[in-house]
């Protein structure tokens, strides 16, 4: 169950919350967003008594497997990283490399896709490749040419971080950390980038429901980090005609069961560079609150996932037509239901 407090809710309601949770046999997690708001989830169904006490606003018995992911936790949330803001009515258009390759190419690249319109850095240091053969990133070096390219164009950088020994490092070079699809359930990585008050992006795996998704969130929301944005970066499917197939129904639907900010990666999600400004436009329609996308001074010859990659003019035909469809679209995707 979801327990909402207020702020200033006195130390004795949180012990005899945390009494009534222990004889339940769960842990009292307690998670304060950046507005101050607070909340608590319990496994299970505390006595209604809980709610006469000083500072508790409300209590809800739904959604077990997510509710801090849930909107019975709050309507909507925003998260900062560095300037940028996620959630808010304007697209966040984060943008760079597949994997970062020398740091002249990184800050150039920075610089253009800044002039293109984005916010955020991207660029992958630990590289979760399919083939253990393939450019696997240049690790630490990787991080220290993305914390050169922030300190030259004052972006900041959101790179994938792969295991949970790794948390410190990225972290002492990322302003967002980047949980890769293919480690979406991985839930020691989940855990410790929860411990963290960072912001991280949390891809969906690519063969994981939307539900699935919110629970991975939730590992992550119960260890008390409150920074989390979801990205759509596409789903198996059975056509080779695609890499991933972008799922944009997954748009509009975790936005009816979640508060988090939620994002859209059309170079990953198609696989194909003349899919990703369609996909991109179509995913801001759909509700999203931003895009990742990969781009390359010279798309043909990136190091890794080439033929996704755009150009930066690419890039800003894509933020321009997307900040206009952000104007026009419904604040609240959802249509009223008929009748
Ligand atoms: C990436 O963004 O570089 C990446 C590897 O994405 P995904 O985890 O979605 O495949
Ligand atoms: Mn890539």
């Amino acid at each position: 169950m979801i327990i909402t407090l207020d702020q200033t809710v006195p130390d004795a309601t949180r012990t005899a919350i945390a009494d009534a949770a222990a004889l339940l046999g769960s842990g009292y997690r307690e998670l304060v967003w950046d507005d101050g708001a607070r909340v608590v989830a319990i496994d299970g169904d505390l006595a209604v008594t809980i709610a006469d006490l000083p500072g508790v606003t409300g209590l809800f018995d739904k959604h077990k497997a997510y509710m801090l992911a849930s909107t019975i936790a709050r309507a909507r949330s925003t998260v900062q990283v560095g300037n940028a803001v996620i959630g808010s009515a304007q697209p966040t258009i984060m943008a760079g490399p597949c994997v970062v390759e020398d740091r002249e190419t990184l800050i150039a690249t920075a610089f253009a896709a800044q002039a293109a319109g984005a916010t955020i850095l991207r660029g992958g240091a630990f590289k979760p490749r399919t083939s253990p053969y393939a450019f696997q990133g240049h690790g630490e070096l990787g991080l220290q040419h993305l914390a050169a390219a922030r300190d030259a164009t004052g972006m900041p950088v959101v790179t994938e971080v792969m295991e949970p020994d790794q948390v410190d490092l990225v972290a002492t070079y990322a302003d967002m950390l980047q949980i890769g699809s293919r480690n979406m359930q991985n839930y020691p990585l989940l855990r410790a980038v929860g411990k963290r008050n960072v912001p991280v992006l949390l891809k969906r795996g690519y063969a994981a429901t939307v539900e699935e998704w919110l629970m991975a969130a939730e590992y992550i929301l119960a260890q008390g980090n409150p920074n989390v944005v979801l990205c759509e970066r596409g789903i198996r499917a059975f056509d080779p005609a695609f890499r991933f197939t972008l799922d944009l129904n997954a748009v509009p639907m975790a936005r009816e069961l979640t508060h988090l900010p939620i994002i859209v990666d059309p170079s990953h999600g198609t696989g194909k560079r003349s899919l990703v400004g369609p996909m991109a436009l179509a995913g801001i329609a759909a509700g999203a609150d931003g895009l990742i996308i990969e781009i390359h001074p010279d798309p043909d010859t990136a190091l890794c996932d080439a033929a996704q990659t755009i150009t930066p003019a690419q890039l800003a035909v894509i933020t321009a037509q997307a900040n206009a469809i952000a104007q026009i679209r419904q604040p609240e995707t959802a249509l009223l239901p008929v009748g």
